[in-house]
C-alpha cells in the first residue's frame, strides 16, 4: 500500500508511542497496552491531527485560505483544526452545536472552547440538533463571496481523506507490534463519527494485518454506528484501490457503554478516568477515550478478553476535562 500517493501536511508527531499500561493490566487481569495518539503534538494532539495531515494535504493542494468545520461544543476536532490553521496561516471558521444542553460555565467556555479562541477561531454556535452540513455551507459561501476560498471539514475529520490518517495509524501499529515481537489479539478504540475505527480496519484490512478491532460507541446505537463505520471503511479501501478486502463482519461496535447520551458523563466514566489516572498516571477524556474505556473494563472484569493482549488506542481529549469540573469534580 502506499499511501505517499496522497497529499498530506506533515505536522503530526509520529509515530506515537506504544506503552505497556502494567498497572491498569494487573488491575484488569489482561495484557493492556496503550497506542498514545494522545501524544500527536498539535495543540494538545488526539486523533484527529492524524486526519488532519491528509485533510490539509487536500485542502492545500486545492489553495484554500479558510478552514470550515464543526463540532459539538467541547469538540477536540474543533480545536485541532483550529491549531492547524492557525499553524498554516489559514482562517478557521467553527460552527458548534450544543448538543449536550450542558449549560455549565464550564462547559460552553473552559476546556476546549477556550483553546479554539486562543488559536484565533471565529466561532459561532447553533441549536442542537441544527444541520451543521448546511450551517457549513453557509460559512462557505460566506467566504467566497468575500474572494476567499474555504475547505469545509465533515465533523470529526470522518471522510475517505481524514481516514487515510488511521489507515497510516495501523501500519505503524503493526510495524511497532513486529518490532516489539507483541502479537496483539484486538485493539480498542472509541469510535464516534467512525473516522478512526473505519481508517483501522481499511488499513488492517487492506495490509493483510488480521487484528480484529472493536470500537466503543460514544453517541449511535450499534446498528447505525456499524453501518457508518463500514461504509467509511469499504470508502477508504476503495480510496486505496482494495474495496474487496473490506468485509462487513470486520466492523464491530459494542454501543452498550453510552449512558445517557453523547457527552453525559456517569459514574462509571468517572470511575474509569480515575482508575487510568491512578493506575498509570494517565489522562482520559470524559466524552470519548473514557467511555472507551469504561467499556473496555467492563468487558475485560466480564472476561471478554480473557488471555489477550489488547492494545486500547488512546485518542486524546484530555483538554476537554476542564469543560466537565463542576460534574466529574463530584464524582472523584
Ligand atoms: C473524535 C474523537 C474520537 C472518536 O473518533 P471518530 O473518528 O470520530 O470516531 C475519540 N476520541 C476523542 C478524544 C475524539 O476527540
Amino acid at each position: 500500500m502506499n499511501l505517499a500517493r496522497f497529499a498530506r501536511a506533515r505536522f503530526a508527531h509520529l509515530p506515537t508511542p506504544l506503552e505497556p499500561a502494567p498497572r491498569l493490566s494487573a488491575e484488569l487481569g489482561i495484557d493492556l497496552w496503550i497506542k498514545r495518539d494522545d501524544c500527536t503534538g498539535l495543540a494538545g494532539g488526539g486523533n484527529k491531527t492524524r486526519k488532519l495531515e491528509f485533510l490539509l494535504g487536500e485542502a492545500l493542494e486545492q489553495g484554500a485560505d479558510t478552514l470550515i468545520t464543526q463540532g459539538a461544543v467541547q469538540s477536540n476536532h474543533v480545536r485541532q483544526t483550529a491549531a492547524a490553521a492557525a499553524s498554516f496561516g489559514m482562517a478557521c471558521r467553527i460552527v458548534l452545536e450544543n448538543r449536550t444542553g450542558n449549560q455549565a460555565e464550564d462547559y460552553l467556555w473552559s476546556g476546549n472552547v477556550l483553546l479554539d479562541r486562543l488559536l484565533g477561531a471565529r466561532i459561532r454556535t447553533v441549536e442542537a440538533g441544527s444541520d451543521m452540513n448546511a450551517e457549513m455551507a453557509l460559512d462557505a459561501e460566506e467566504v467566497r463571496a468575500a474572494g476567499g476560498a474555504p475547505y469545509v471539514i465533515p465533523g470529526g475529520g470522518s471522510n475517505a481523506v481524514g481516514a487515510l490518517g488511521y489507515v497510516d495509524c495501523a501500519l505503524e501499529l503493526t510495524t511497532q507490534a513486529n518490532d516489539e515481537g507483541l502479537v496483539i489479539d484486538h485493539i480498542v478504540t472509541a469510535t464516534g463519527s467512525a473516522g478512526t475505527q473505519a481508517g483501522l480496519v481499511a488499513g488492517l484490512a487492506v495490509s493483510g494485518a488480521d487484528i480484529p478491532v472493536l470500537g466503543i460507541g460514544v453517541r449511535a446505537p450499534r446498528d447505525r454506528q456499524e453501518e457508518n463505520v463500514f461504509n467509511l471503511a469499504i470508502e477508504t479501501a476503495t480510496l486505496l484501490g482494495h474495496r474487496e478486502r473490506v468485509s462487513r463482519e470486520m466492523v464491530v461496535a459494542d454501543c452498550d457503554y453510552v449512558g445517557a447520551g453523547y457527552g453525559l458523563i456517569d459514574q462509571g466514566v468517572a470511575d474509569a478516568l480515575t482508575l487510568a489516572a491512578r493506575t498509570e498516571g494517565l489522562l482520559l477524556d470524559p466524552v470519548y477515550s473514557g467511555k472507551a474505556m469504561k467499556g473496555l473494563i467492563a468487558l475485560a472484569r466480564q472476561g471478554a478478553f480473557e488471555g489477550q493482549t489488547v492494545v486500547f488506542l488512546h485518542t486524546g481529549g484530555a483538554q476537554g476535562l476542564f469543560g466537565y469540573q463542576g460534574e466529574l469534580g463530584s464524582m472523584l
